[in-house]
């Protein structure tokens, strides 16, 4: 296990953006969901050049890696953007199942540095490396790959959230910045952090002016995206207050046409989905 501040590896120039992908093991966020599974909270996958980061393993990962019959040896980088059950729960479990022996170190983790702080010694010795991060770090993930850290306003939890510069090697065409909003409040330099990338993905606590402090409610996130103008948002990250176990009442669909309606057609909402597969090409439509 090595602690460091760089990482680089090789690349592959072949299928460049083919096999670029979002699955989410889970698009709950809070307590309830992690409790209940309503909605599950087991992070994001994403693929790419054949390789993927799992972010925020939260309570299921493992469950839900293995019904969907995701590659566990392919996770490469596990990032946890703060030190909160639903980001991080699964983490011990994801970092063993990535490995054939246990011999051998392998993989990376990108984290808080209380986190990683209280990540059990064993599974830090599990590891090719650690990068403690914060806004404003970045890391070269592989060739083509640079990951960058951004703010957030998560009260005094420590944590970032994170734009991936993805770079086409025949050229600029399929070049494209993927955003990961993590959970924050909408802060002053938000638009201006998260400005014309091609996809965001937001976490959005609760439903219209439902307001929570040191979270996004979606009338919040609203003029934040008018501002920001990625071509695509993907809502994430759902609290209770949108779809709850104890309620037959489903408040996603709605918001999302509201906040379309608002938004304009500059930024194409979507509303992710438990166990839903994103094609960032089809998403992009290249
Ligand atoms: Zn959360
Ligand atoms: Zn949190």
């Amino acid at each position: 296990m090595r602690i460091s501040k760089n990482n680089s590896s090789v690349g592959t120039k072949m299928n460049f953006f083919i096999d670029h992908e979002l699955i989410f093991l889970g698009t709950g966020g809070g307590r309830v969901h992690s409790s209940t599974q309503h909605r599950k909270t087991g992070g994001i996958i994403y693929v790419f050049n054949s390789k993927q980061v799992h972010i925020d393993p939260g309570p299921g990962a493992i469950v839900y890696l293995n019904k969907m019959k995701i590659d566990r040896f392919k996770t490469k980088w596990v990032i946890v953007t703060h030190n909160h059950t639903d980001h991080q729960n699964d983490v011990p479990i994801i970092v063993e199942s990535m490995h054939k022996s246990l011999s051998i170190p392998i993989g990376t983790l990108i984290s808080t540095q209380d986190y990683i702080l209280s990540l059990n010694v064993y599974y830090r010795n599990l590891l090719t490396e650690i990068i403690p991060f914060m806004a404003g770090k970045s890391v070269q993930l592989d060739t083509h790959t640079l990951l960058q850290a951004t703010k957030v306003d998560h009260g005094s939890t420590e944590g970032f959230g994170l734009i991936f510069y993805q770079q086409d090697p025949a050229g600029l065409s399929k070049s494209y910045q993927i955003g990961f909003t993590s959970d924050t409040e909408i802060y002053n330099e938000f638009g201006e952090t998260y400005k014309n990338l091609d996809i965001l993905v937001a976490n959005v606590l609760r439903p219209s002016n439902k307001v929570c402090r040191h979270h996004a409610c979606v009338d919040e996130l609203i003029p934040a995206l008018k501002d920001a103008k990625p071509k695509v948002c993907v809502l994430t990250h759902f609290g209770a207050l949108f779809d709850s176990p104890d309620s037959t009442e489903d408040l996603i669909g709605d918001q999302v046409k509201y906040m379309q309606k608002s938004i304009g057609g500059a930024t194409k909402i979507i509303a992710a989905e438990d166990g839903m597969h994103l094609y960032l090409k089809d998403l992009m439509n290249v």
